[in-house]
């Protein structure tokens, strides 16, 4: 395990800039994580004694991002670095959040307050890398262990629960004894959680090379508490558990194989409860809603589909397809190819891709109405079978014959 932290040049300025105030300065939290991981952070977080309007005070041009909890942004070429004043741990009332935010002089009671050992270790250059509570023991034996005793923590902040999860599967860990017992026993403890939260925390557990680790909402009993309508999802089954990691990276594509074992109505309801976004909920409604499509790596049966889903969405579904059906893997890449070719060729397998639109079939002589509809419809029919009989003349005359009917 690495146990030096290449800090960029820009946050070790800001650290100097600290210390030759006279103030104590670290990096902390998920960037030494990261970096003692060998993976590059997302971002770094600054951690100080310094006041919040000092730290104003030092740097021009800052932002008051969460000045609340003691966090000032500030920016440089035009990155943002959020340094945060230590914190005390103080009493919480509601679940969710301290009643009061006190803020500290103090390293190690600033990180007594962090959720987890690997999320609880600060760095700097003068003093090197400070893990008080076995971090780096933690990352080694790659585990997610609570600061402190576990339902202590959990019932302070029911967001750790799920946040427990999300690092098992962000980092592929697995929760220690303690800590699973005590998620399980504070279950009850996410209903002060925000649906929003919930949802972007779950939706982060599916978007990793992990998303099987979602099984453990499961067997941890917290699917009661997520939402109502999680009591009637059933928990992840084999294919899910093997496959869903070569999923497409998509939030839809990965909620859908999620739900691939309950009816669209309940992932639907589910989706609505915990507030997910409105295309998420209709992009999961068309996978589903087609998930019992029979392809066949026939021109016909792959144009029907994309009519029903358009091509975006048409990949999407076959690799759920893929996922449910490992076994036929060439049958599967024999139709991706064959709608390649379609979609080269510009087929047409939507009514606007005609030759012909309802003006034509007007100026034909045929009465503008519901039979003009049925007439396209059955000239792209047609034209699925036959691509090459897509031009005006063809489809023009294909209709005329039932011009007498329409007309009376
Ligand atoms: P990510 O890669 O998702 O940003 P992170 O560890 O940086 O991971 P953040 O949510 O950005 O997570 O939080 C920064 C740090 O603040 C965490 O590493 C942890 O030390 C602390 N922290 C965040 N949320 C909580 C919480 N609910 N309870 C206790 N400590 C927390
Ligand atoms: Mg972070």
């Amino acid at each position: 395990m690495k146990r030096c932290i290449d800090i960029p040049p820009e946050v070790e300025r800001l650290l100097e800039e600290l210390n030759s105030r006279g103030h104590q300065a670290y990096v902390v939290g998920g960037c030494v994580r990261d970096c003692l991981m060998g993976l590059s952070p997302a971002d770094w977080d600054i951690a100080t004694d310094a006041h919040p309007q000092e730290v104003k005070a030092i740097f021009g041009h800052t932002v008051d991002t969460g000045i609340a909890h003691g966090t000032v942004t500030v920016m440089r070429k035009k990155k943002g670095y959020e340094i945060t004043t230590f914190r005390r741990d103080g009493t919480y009332s509601d679940g969710r959040h301290p009643d009061a935010v006190e803020f500290g002089t103090d390293l190690a009671a600033d990180l007594s307050r962090r959720d987890f050992t690997v999320n609880a270790m600060a760095y700097s250059r003068r003093e090197g890398l400070v893990d008080l509570f076995g971090g780096i023991k933690d990352l080694e034996r790659k585990r997610i262990v609570c600061v402190g005793r576990s339902e202590d923590r959990f019932r302070e902040d029911g967001l750790r629960i799920i946040r427990a999860l999300r690092f098992c599967a962000q980092l592929n860990f697995s929760l220690e004894e303690e800590c699973k017992k005590a998620m399980q026993s504070m279950a009850w403890r996410l209903q002060s959680v925000s649906k929003e939260r919930i949802f972007s925390e779950l939706t982060k557990i599916l978007m990793t090379d992990h998303p099987e680790k979602i099984a453990l909402a499961f067997s941890c009993e917290l699917y009661p508490y997520i939402s109502e309508g999680f009591r009637h999802i059933p928990p992840p089954q084999k294919m899910f558990i093997q496959f869903a990691s070569s999923l497409p990276m998509e939030k839809a594509v990965r909620w859908s194989a999620f739900f691939v074992d309950t009816t669209v109505r309940n992932a639907l309801a589910a989706l609505k409860e915990l507030k997910s976004d409105n295309r998420t909920i209709e992009d999961v409604k068309a996978l589903l809603g087609n998930l019992s499509y029979r392809i066949q790596p026939e021109a016909r049966s792959i144009k029907g589909l994309l009519y029903r889903i358009g091509p975006e969405k048409f990949d999407l579904l076959l690799s759920l397809f893929q996922m449910l059906e490992p076994e036929k893997k060439e049958w599967h890449r024999e139709i991706l190819e064959k709608k390649e070719q379609i979609l080269l060729r510009r087929e047409a397998y939507r009514i606007e891709m005609l030759a012909i639109h309802g003006g034509d079939l007007i100026k034909e002589g045929f009465k503008p109405g519901p039979e003009i509809g049925k007439l396209l419809e059955k000239s792209l029919e047609t034209v699925m079978e036959h691509p090459e009989w897509n031009t005006k003349e063809r489809l023009l005359s294909l209709c005329r014959p039932q011009k007498r009917d329409t007309k009376n």
